[in-house]
């Protein structure tokens, strides 16, 4: 069976269950893992990400049963139920996916060397300072051109930290660098948390735990009065 026909399939049979007719749906090549839809009185239409491809009918039959009971405004739970986070968290699914993503993303250098940095060395060191642990098929890279918006990025899902060039120069101090790659490195560690609270108090408390943070702040609020960047900030 076509896989394509297969989803459209399966959202017609689920969305029937809820009483949704017609129903449209089909996989759609986004670089983030995420689902569209436009509903009108009864029916709906799915834009479903492509990286659900290779997941099997029954986990997205319950994706898809999710998805109908959050368009039909039913109570507020996740629309991941606990089979499609163990599957999103497996390395079969980031062995598939992540390679996908890392073609769809515009602006990645593809290398953890810098011209003044070595992003695995700072890894190491934080390694070594017992501040993080080790990560199982991470990606870590620079951003090909400088990002001032944004000087760290972390996907959980597809295991990869990018990092923005505007990091790798002599004046930004190693510790400052560091601290940034920490600052990813605690979204990776939380995982798929799939909620909007990422920096919340017990995210900031464990930044503290990086020796130097708060002259690492302070070089970073320079940094970003002088360039007009903020401070990292991430999705699942
Ligand atoms: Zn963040």
């Amino acid at each position: 069976m076509e896989r394509g026909a297969g989803i459209q399939r399966l959202f017609e049979e689920v969305g029937g269950g809820h009483g949704f007719v017609p129903v449209s749906a089909g996989f759609r090549p986004f670089k983030e893992f995420k689902v569209q839809w436009q509903r009108n009185g009864r029916s709906a239409a799915f834009q479903v990400t492509d990286y659900l491809r290779s997941a099997d009918q029954d986990l997205l039959r319950e994706f898809a049963d999710r998805l109908f009971e959050r368009i039909e405004a039913k109570g507020k739970h996740e629309i991941y139920t606990a089979n499609l986070k163990e599957w999103l968290r497996s390395r079969s699914f980031v062995e598939n996916a992540q390679p996908v993503y890392l073609r769809r993303s515009q602006n990645l250098a593809f290398s953890d060397e810098g011209t003044t940095y070595d992003l695995s060395e700072s890894y190491e060191r934080l390694k070594a300072l017992g501040l993080v642990r080790d990560h199982d098929g991470l990606f870590l890279t620079w951003t090909k051109r400088p990002n001032h918006q944004r000087v760290g990025y972390c996907s959980a899902l597809m295991r990869v930290i990018a990092i923005s060039s505007v990091m790798d120069s002599e004046r930004v101090p190693e510790l400052v660098t560091d601290y940034v790659l920490y600052h990813e490195l605690l979204h990776m560690e939380d995982g798929l948390s799939f909620s909007n609270s990422h920096h919340g108090s017990g995210f900031r408390q464990r930044e503290r735990r990086f020796p130097g943070w708060e002259e690492a702040e302070r070089s970073l609020r320079a940094l970003a009065k002088e360039q007009g960047t903020r401070t990292g900030r991430a999705k699942p």
